[in-house]
Order: C-alpha cells, then structure tokens, then sequence
C-alpha cells in the first residue's frame, strides 16, 4: 500500500498553506472573522511581525460556549449549512477553514463571550482540539491570539521576509480590510506603537484620511454610480495622484478586497487622457453587485471572483469613473461613448506591449513606456514601401555627434510640442525635447553617482511623505542608499519619513512621486540592490526632472536645451534606449523629391 489517508493533523497543516500564506493572511482572515461577528471595533495587535504574536480582539456577537469546540474543527462554520447557501453568501467566511488552518501552524488562545452570559470563557486550541476551557469575566466579545505561528513548518517560514516587511504586509492587510468596512474601527499596533486607527463612522473619506493624510486625500476625486444593478462607489487619482505600480489600486467586491485584472482595465481605461502613459491611477474602487451574480469561491485565500457578467461590471465600473472626472462645472451627463461589446483582451493579463499600443496620445505622457515610432517622411505621391529608411533613422543605432561641440545650427521650431527642429549642416535634427533632456540629466548624476554621491539640495520646509507599510520598511532599510541618490530622508515615525534634502535637478512637486518610485523599485524583484537597479533609480530621477513631451517650449527654453545636446559629447540617447535625436538628412529628403538619385 503506498496510497495512504493522511491523518488530521498533518492534513490540515497542508489545507493551511493554502489559506495561511504568511502572519498577514492569518490576520486578514481573523479580522474578517470579527466582521461577520458584527464587530464595530476590532484591534489587531502583532510582534515580531506577527510571527510571534498575533492577537484580534473585537466587540462583536461572541463564540458560544457550545460552540468553541467546533470553531476550531476543519469546515466547521455558523454560517452556511446547505449547498443553496453557497450561492448568496454575504459574510466573508463560509468554509470554516481559517481557525482550524491556523491553529494547525500556531499556538492559539481564546477568550469569548456572548450577550446571553455573565461570564465568558478562555481555552487553548491544540491542533483543533479545545482544552483547558475555563471560565473568565471579561467583555462581550472575542479575543483570538496566535503565538509562534508556523512554529511547527519550518519550510514555510523559510519563505518569509524580515519581521519588518512581514509586519508591513499585515499593515496592508488591516488598511484594506479598514477600507472595504469603512463602518467599523480599526487599531493596528505593531512592537507595542500604534500604527493604524480609522474611525469606523462609515465615511469612506475618514478611512481614506486617517489611513492616507490629507495629501492623498486631495488628490482623489469620488467615483459614485448605478449602472445596471452594479453600484460602483470609491475614489479615483487624476495624473497628482498617479504612480509608476499599481500598488495603491485597491478593488472590493460587496465589501471583500479582490484583485481583478477586468476592474484594473476599466478604471486605466476610463482614466486614459487623465492619467498618462505608464502611470497607474491610484484607486479605491467599490462595486456592490448581488450575491448571485459573483463566486467568490474560486480562490483560497477569496482573492479573486468570478462573475457572471464580467461585460455588465467593466462597463458599470468604466462609466462610473468616466463620469467621475466630468468637472462639476459641465453639466454632469453619461457617457456618450457606450462600450457596448468588451474587447476581448481586457478579460486576460495585458502585456506591457499591449497596454502601450491601446493607450492613446496623451499630451504629458511619459516617454519611456511609448513605443518609438520612426517619422515616415513619406511624400504624396509616393508609395510607403519604397521610402528607404536612412541609417540613422533606426532606433537601434545611436547617433554620434561630431567633434564640432558648438556646431552652426538653426532652431527652426517645435512640433507636435515634442520635437525640437533643428537644422546642422547638411542635416536636419529631430530632437526629443523630453529624451534629450532625460539624457543631459542622466549623464550629470550618473557621473555624481559614480563619484561619491548625487548632489543634493536642502529643502526650505522639510517634506512629510506618507508611505504604505512595505515602503516605509524598505526606506527605513535604504536610508544610507537614499542618500547616495540625492535623497536625505529620515524615519518620522508611524509611518511617514521626512525628506530633508533630494537631488538637486528634481523639482520639488515631484518628491512623493519620485520617492515612492524609487521604493517601489528597491522592494520589487525581492533580491539584493543590483549595479542595475541603482541605475534604473537614477533613471527614475532623471525621467521625473526633465521636460516632458507635449509642452510647448519657449524660444528661449529651446535654445537652452539644444545648446545642452551639443554640449554633451557623448551618443545621445535618452537612458531608456530610445534615440533623443533622429538624422534626416539633406540627401534623403532630396531623394524623396527626386532631386537626386
Ligand atoms: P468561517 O469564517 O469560514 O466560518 P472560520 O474558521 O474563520 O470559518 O471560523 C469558524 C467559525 O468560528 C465561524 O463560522 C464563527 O462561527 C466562529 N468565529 C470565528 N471567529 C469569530 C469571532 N471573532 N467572533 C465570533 N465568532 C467567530
Ligand atoms: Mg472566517
């Protein structure tokens, strides 16, 4: 026999993985519990990140003390009984997994208490089983603690980040769970400090506030309609508020957080012309659908749903955003365009490629995620195939400006408030104001880089930047790196840091988008700080410096630039690869006119 039934214990520290990835997860579903409980105010408690102790206590209705004993045991729940009931589920919890899951992989205590009793109860949960159950005066409520957690998995907690990063993401978990229940009040303390309090009174914007600042607050504008039996509600950033991730895009499904890439589709695509290329809005999308149009139950950790009409949500949720950003002062009417059938590609993961060709010209989009599209100079009369591309016009090649620093040249003018024209010679020069720029910064911090560090400027008024829980770990841990790039940062407690000093070139409204970029970029990719990745942060700099395209210039700012471009000795291409300068030359446009072979 080597088929066997595995025993109850080891089963459910299998089952576990699933639901209890890590202290965040264990907390996430604990907190959900305290919700279905009722629960007006619930407190989340951790050390050590969560891997030594957890504890949720809340207000809510109380475990029965006939009860307790089934709370720990495997599908054993008070909250559906009949397979019907899995069609309209409307508590976050239904399968009675979660506390005999963790208390497979931790140490669990309890106390609870309900309304009919005078007195409430504390026992311990082994491996599911409820001992030394006793009798405790205490409120009505429950209080769940978790010690040790995957003490007895020791695989897992291999895959687990710093206490600090693992702490950070239990942050994240109580933000979303505090958003999507606006109605009640959270408290997160970490290590003993108090890092996260919402007021519970059910306005959206007072979570937002106390969980954001005012800042981020300003910044949103509020998306609420009907559309079809779809209630869409929350807040959507115009380009003040928009980031390089998609790390502050939050969607919630009847009040349960989700990731669904049809609801990131019709938020970006709603937002396009208000949000440049490349930049995510920051989003806090709501839609309240009835239960039986959505399965919740396709995913362990119910992350992500299923829905019946996935068409009838993108376009409820499309439109309520479009309308969003109407201005008040237009009087507020649909929609005209309706999105009557889906495009087929919304429903999987767009490629970075595909999310560039659908975007639309935008004027302040940035450059770098745009692909470059070589100028055809092809004439009137003549057929596009023929049109030989010169040389220099491919994007792969650079384009090496003679020794000759400050050659006769001829601005002639601006295109598409782009492309600065100017004419050298025999040439006629096509320079990306925004590329070209990018690169002159580039090149100046790089050198400042590789010579000690970026030089950096004091700000007058010190700036606060409010992070999210994983940003602020991965700053606290990059201060001295920060520094190296221009930035001079220090930890201002909860979860802010201070920024004293950035890179000399940055302006000064672009610190939070810059800073938070560059945190992104430090947290993603999990592995150490590469030669690369510093190099792409000085990118990131250079790129939220320099003039972007679609901006008029003056006659003057065009001469300043260009004279840079000669000045520079180098190839010119922006840091990203493209080319900041493409070669027509006089030959080729004669051969297009046919004035020579
Ligand atoms: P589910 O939430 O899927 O029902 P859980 O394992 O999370 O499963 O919880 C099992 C049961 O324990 C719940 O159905 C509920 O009856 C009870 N329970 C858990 N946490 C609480 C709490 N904080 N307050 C009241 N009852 C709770
Ligand atoms: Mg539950």
């Amino acid at each position: 026999m080597f088929i066997k039934l595995l025993d109850k214990n080891l089963s459910n520290m299998i089952a576990a993985g699933e639901v209890v990835e890590r202290p965040a997860s264990a907390v996430k579903e604990m907190c959900e519990n305290s919700i279905d409980a009722g629960a007006g105010v619930v407190t989340v408690e951790i050390t050590g990140g969560g891997l030594s102790m957890i504890k949720v206590t809340d207000n809510g209705c109380g475990i029965h003390p006939e009860d307790v004993s089934n709370a720990f045991l495997r599908h054993a729940t008070s909250k559906i009984s009949k397979p019907e009931d899995l069609n309209e589920i409307y508590t976050l919890g239904f399968r009675g997994e979660a506390l005999a899951s963790i208390a497979a992989v931790a140490e669990v205590e309890l106390y609870t208490r309900t309304t009919e009793f005078e007195t409430g109860m504390t026992a311990t949960a082994n491996y599911g089983e409820i001992e030394n159950a006793v009798e405790t005066p205490g409120f009505v409520g429950t209080s769940i603690k978790v010690s040790n957690l995957f003490y007895n998995t020791p695989a897992r907690l291999k895959f687990l980040k710093r206490e600090a990063t693992e702490a950070g993401y239990v942050e994240e978990a109580v933000r979303k769970t505090a958003l999507a229940h606006p109605e009640v009040s959270f408290r997160f303390i970490s290590d003993g400090k108090e890092k996260l309090f919402t007021p519970g009174d059910g306005v959206l914007a007072n979570t937002i506030f106390t969980l954001y600042g005012k800042d981020v607050l300003s910044r949103l504008t509020e998306v609420e309609r009907e559309d079809d039996g779809v209630r869409v509600t929350g807040y959507v950033s115009d380009i003040t508020g928009a980031k390089k991730t998609r790390n502050m895009q939050m969607f919630f499904v009847n009040n349960r957080p989700v990731v669904s890439r049809m609801m990131i589709n019709a938020v970006e695509e709603a937002c396009k012309g208000i949000v440049p290329n490349g930049m995510h809005p920051m989003a806090i999308v709501k839609i309240d659908i009835p239960a039986d149009c959505v399965d919740i139950n396709v995913h362990p950790a119910k992350l992500e749903v299923k829905f019946s009409d996935e068409g009838r949500i993108y376009r409820a949720v499309y439109h309520a955003v479009k309308n969003a950003f109407i201005k008040p002062e237009m009087p507020k009417i649909d929609v005209e365009e309706k999105v009557e059938t889906v495009p087929a590609e919304i429903f999987r993961p767009a490629s970075k490629a595909e999310t560039v060709l659908r975007q639309p010209e935008v004027p302040y989009q940035s450059l770098e995620t745009k692909a470059v599209q070589v100028p055809k100079f092809v004439p009137v009369y003549k057929k596009a195939e023929k049109v030989v591309i010169p040389r220099q016009q491919t994007m792969q090649e650079q384009v090496k400006l003679e020794d000759e620093k400050i050659a006769d040249y001829k601005i002639i003018g601006q295109i598409f408030d782009t492309y600065i024209i100017v004419q050298k010679n025999d040439e006629m020069l096509l320079i990306d104001q925004h590329a070209a720029h990018e690169h002159i910064t580039f090149g100046k911090i790089k050198k400042q880089f590789e010579e000690g560090e970026v030089s950096s400027q004091q700000l007058l008024v010190p700036k606060t930047v409010v992070l999210s829980g994983v940003e602020k770990a991965v700053a606290a841990d990059n201060l001295e790196l920060l520094r190296k790039i221009g930035f001079e940062c220090e930890d201002f407690g909860g979860n802010s840091i201070i920024v004293r000093g950035v890179p000399e070139v940055l302006d000064i409204e672009k610190i939070d988008a810059a800073v938070s970029e560059i945190l992104s970029l430090i947290s993603a990719h999990k592995t150490d700080i590469t030669p690369e990745k510093k190099i792409k942060m000085l990118e990131t700099i250079s790129c939220r410096t320099s003039i972007k395209a679609g901006k008029k210039l003056s006659f003057a700012e065009m001469d300043h630039l260009v004279k840079k471009v000669f000045e520079t000795s180098e190839t010119v291409n922006c840091p990203h690869g493209r080319p900041a300068i493409v070669v027509v030359t006089k030959n080729y446009i004669e051969k297009q006119f046919y004035r020579v072979k």
